[in-house]
């Protein structure tokens, strides 16, 4: 008979705990089928303050009173993602029965760093990052992991780029990445971190990278450049940089191809726009963030080499505590990126593509790029509104003629008091626009046609 004494009073299944979980749950489940859960909007610390004040103290709320503090004041604190009227930045539409599982991922407190500790959630991500890597026409010997979202994936592809080139026996004074103006901001931070410096390439006049550009600066830089960084699928713009013709390049130097498609590589999965992503069979690494386009919830970046054995050299961490680990030729995820504890983020995506399969995606994927048209045309409709660019993908950037930056950043501010719209201003070339980042299946033509009426007057 186990006696709760105060050191194991909140592991052991009491009365108390039972609570505990079945109010936790009870709050999850509600949540996952609620249809009205309002867009809601940030607080200030000082309103926070008076709503909330100190939770932490030696006694303890109880679980009622910290989850009445969490169900109505902070999670009304903070923006629904996954609302179809989200627009910002890139939005995260899990999948309910992704969004889900990740319940089961945490109840489980399962482990994804080793195949010694977690096979059977490491063999599950695995066939998901095969599945995607078959979708993107690499060799079947690719693999990779799931780690916490773009940035690190980056980072770690870049870190395998460079320990290749290395251990090819270049040695330089700097080394240097080759990427478009255009590529996100996780590239030069990755740089900052690895002490290296960035090319950034101007891209044609269409925004697109191509290889003409990439072959000038390798003739320029030579040596020293120990990757390229293709961009599928650019944050503010959605302009998928021309893979074939830099992947010609790359490849005809030696060089590491890493395309970035935290964003917009999903659309790969989308028949009508596949052809955007030629040469992406010839990368070396990639990564696709599921926490934006492929309906995980947050936090998942797949990162995929075409050959993994460099990810792992690159990676893997030794210790004498870890021997029994590493010693053996097992798959531990924890070995292809710059982390060692992981939980399987990856499974969450795998439940929900293994009960819904690929075709659901697709057409999911689908539905955002024609709905990213067609709102595109309605703008070109509107004499009151100038589209910058045909969308490539899903992100339709436009202006409202005549406004100011302060005029914008007004109506945002509007929209989201009136809890209409989640739409931040963004900028492109030192003039403020209007921005429609499309992802969510739920978001329709009528809520976007209502966001442009009401910048009208
Ligand atoms: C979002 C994004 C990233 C960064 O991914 P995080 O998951 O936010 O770290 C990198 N590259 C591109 C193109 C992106 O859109």
């Amino acid at each position: 008979m186990s006696t709760s004494t105060s050191a194991t009073r909140m592991h052991e299944i009491t009365g108390e705990n039972r609570k505990v979980v079945d109010l936790v749950l009870s709050y999850s489940r509600e949540r996952l089928l609620a249809e009205d859960t309002p867009l809601d909007k940030p607080q200030t610390e000082a309103a926070l303050d008076a709503l909330v004040g100190q939770t932490i103290s030696e006694e303890g709320l109880g679980a009622e009173q910290a989850l009445a503090h969490f169900t109505e004041t902070l999670a009304p604190a903070c923006i629904t993602t996954d609302d179809p009227s989200y627009l910002s930045f890139i939005p995260c539409a899990p999948t309910k029965a992704a969004a889900a599982f990740d319940v089961v991922v945490s109840a489980s407190g399962l482990y994804g760093g080793s195949w010694l500790e977690g096979a059977g959630a490491v063999y599950a991500e695995n066939q998901v990052l095969s599945w995607l890597a078959a979708e993107f026409g690499l060799p079947a010997t690719a693999g990779g992991v799931f780690v916490q979202g773009g940035t690190l994936g980056n980072l770690s592809a870049l870190v395998a780029a460079r320990e290749s080139a290395r251990s090819a026996g270049r040695t330089v004074a700097r080394w240097k990445v080759v990427c478009s103006e255009e590529a996100h901001s996780s590239i030069a931070s990755a740089a900052r971190v690895m002490d290296v410096d960035v090319v950034g390439v101007a891209p044609d006049a269409d925004g697109v990278l191509r290889g003409d550009a990439v072959r000038a600066a390798l003739d320029e830089h030579g040596e020293s450049v120990f990757a390229v960084v293709a961009t599928t699928g650019s944050t503010n713009f959605g302009i998928v940089d021309d893979v074939a013709s830099i992947s010609e390049v790359t490849r005809a130097r030696g060089i590491w191809l890493h395309v970035d498609g935290a964003y917009g590589l999903s659309a790969m999965l989308a028949p009508s726009h596949r052809h955007l992503f030629a040469g992406v069979e010839h990368a070396d690494s990639v990564i696709v963030d599921p926490h934006k386009w492929l309906f995980a919830p947050f936090d998942a970046c797949a990162l995929i080499y075409s050959d993994p054995e460099k990810g792992r050299r690159a990676h893997t961490q030794h210790a004498a505590y870890l021997d029994t680990l590493t010693e053996k030729a097992d798959w531990s995820p924890s070995d292809f990126a710059a982390h060692l504890t992981r939980r399987p983020r990856g499974l969450p995506l795998w439940f929900s593509l293994a009960s819904y399969g690929a075709a659901a995606y697709r057409s999911a994927i689908s539905a955002s790029l024609e709905l990213a048209q067609e709102i595109a045309d309605e703008i070109e409709r509107r004499p009151y509104l100038t589209l910058l660019r045909r969308p490539q993908l899903s992100v339709v950037v436009f202006e409202r003629d005549g406004w100011s930056k302060d005029d914008y950043e007004d109506w945002s501010a509007r929209l989201l008091d009136e809890q209409r719209a989640f739409v931040t201003p963004s900028g492109h070339e030192g003039r403020t626009n209007a921005r429609f980042a499309i992802i969510n299946p739920r978001t329709t033509i009528e809520a976007l046609r209502g966001i442009l009426d009401s910048m009208a007057d």
